[in-house]
């Protein structure tokens, strides 16, 4: 599942030690058949909030590694967007079609409330809301309820937003203006993020092209918003001002950086860089702006957030929309210090964390 490019092997405690995790906690019930592993990465600024993600493993070190590598991105996801939120994530080991049942959802509910709210769960791959009303009965520590129950129903609305404020700040940075208009835009993954995305975008006149491997889907978007189709591996050799992952992660490779021909990647997709450090300096070498994912994607996090003090979706719009002013911030920083921009956000998310300690 994951893509990552620091290999987890060995010793657990050593591997929560190298990546500073605060505590890793492992469940079984074998009434329910519950395998699922709890990471809370940092409290300093607090409670570590991070989805519940349920996947077939090949092996044990891949759910570890999985989820030790998530709940540290959302410690930083978090910092890096101004909540009082720690990181943290679960994985549940398993198939989410035909292993999930009600009693493993309430199990797990039970596992989440005997943390006490130190963790604060919500949806992921493999989750949905039923499942977190599931969990809901056994703890109040979830997030990512459906609206008609007080929460904050489906973030990818709220998402994409985020996403779109990133891309417009890029715009800014990049040609000294916002305006899309007219812009040929790549939007790679037309599912719940990436529709929405090319709901503004076509709402200001950029020029749309979608790139999914699922046809309906495809069509779908297509034939509600104008947006030409595109198909197969030669999208990164296609002509385009913006590129905007919005499927899956690790698509930013040496292979990829040296075809694309956009002057900016903005998108949804967790871990779009394969590799942070050499495909990161790969980008900058080429003087394409990268938003960072972990930045652009944070209006679901914020979203969630919101939730926890009584839900107000203008209040969670309104701070996602400040990722503008944050994308700008992070891309004057990187030019000021030549780094790469995924650097600066990390060093700003880092700052944060170490500032409130
Ligand atoms: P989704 O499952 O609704 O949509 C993903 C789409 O990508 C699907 O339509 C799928 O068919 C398509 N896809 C899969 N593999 C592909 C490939 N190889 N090439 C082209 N298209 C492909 O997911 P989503 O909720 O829209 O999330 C999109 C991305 O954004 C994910 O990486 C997710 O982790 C990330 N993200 C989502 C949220 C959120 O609020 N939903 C928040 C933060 C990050």
């Amino acid at each position: 599942m994951s893509k990552t490019n620091d290999k987890i092997s060995g010793p657990v405690i050593s591997n929560m030690e190298m990546m500073g995790h605060e505590q890793v906690v492992f469940c079984n019930d074998k009434e329910t058949g519950l395998r699922a592993i709890i990471a809370i990465h940092d409290t300093t600024l607090g409670p570590a909030l991070g989805g519940t993600r349920m996947w077939s493993y090949s092996n044990e070190e891949n759910a570890i590694e999985d989820v030790l590598r998530l709940s540290r991105g959302m410690t930083y996801k978090a910092a890096i967007s101004g909540l009082k939120l720690g990181g943290g994530k679960a994985v549940i080991i398993g198939n989410s079609s035909t292993e999930k049942t009600e009693e493993l959802m309430k199990k797990f509910g039970n596992f989440v409330d005997s943390l006490g709210g130190k963790y604060i769960t919500a949806e992921d791959v493999g989750m949905n809301t039923k499942d977190m009303e599931y969990v809901r009965t056994q703890t109040k520590h979830v997030t990512g309820i459906p609206e008609s129950m007080g929460g904050s129903g489906d973030p990818s609305p709220v998402t994409a937003f985020g996403v779109y404020m990133g891309m417009k700040a890029s715009a800014k940075f990049k040609w000294g203006s916002d305006d899309l208009s007219s812009k040929k835009v790549l939007v790679q993954g037309a599912g719940n993020v990436g529709e929405n995305l090319v709901k503004h975008l076509t709402e200001e006149g950029a020029i749309v092209l979608i790139n999914d491997i699922n046809e309906q889907k495809l069509n779908e978007v297509s034939s509600k918003y104008g947006a030409e189709i595109v198909r197969g591996d030669g999208i990164y050799d296609m002509d385009m001002d913006i590129y905007a992952p919005c499927a899956l992660g690790a698509t930013l490779n040496s292979d990829t950086i040296s075809r694309l021909k956009c002057d900016i990647i903005a998108g949804a997709a967790n871990n779009q860089l394969l590799d942070e450090n050499i495909n990161g300096e790969e980008i900058k070498k080429k003087g394409i702006i990268y938003a960072p994912d972990f930045l652009i994607n944070a209006g679901g996090l914020i979203n969630v957030y919101s939730e926890i003090n009584g839900y107000d979706r203008e209040k969670s719009l309104s701070q996602t929309r400040e990722i503008y002013n944050t994308t700008l911030q992070i891309l004057k920083k990187a030019e000021l210090e030549d780094i790469t921009t995924h650097k600066a956000a990390l060093e700003i998310a880092k700052q944060r964390i170490s500032d409130n300690k």
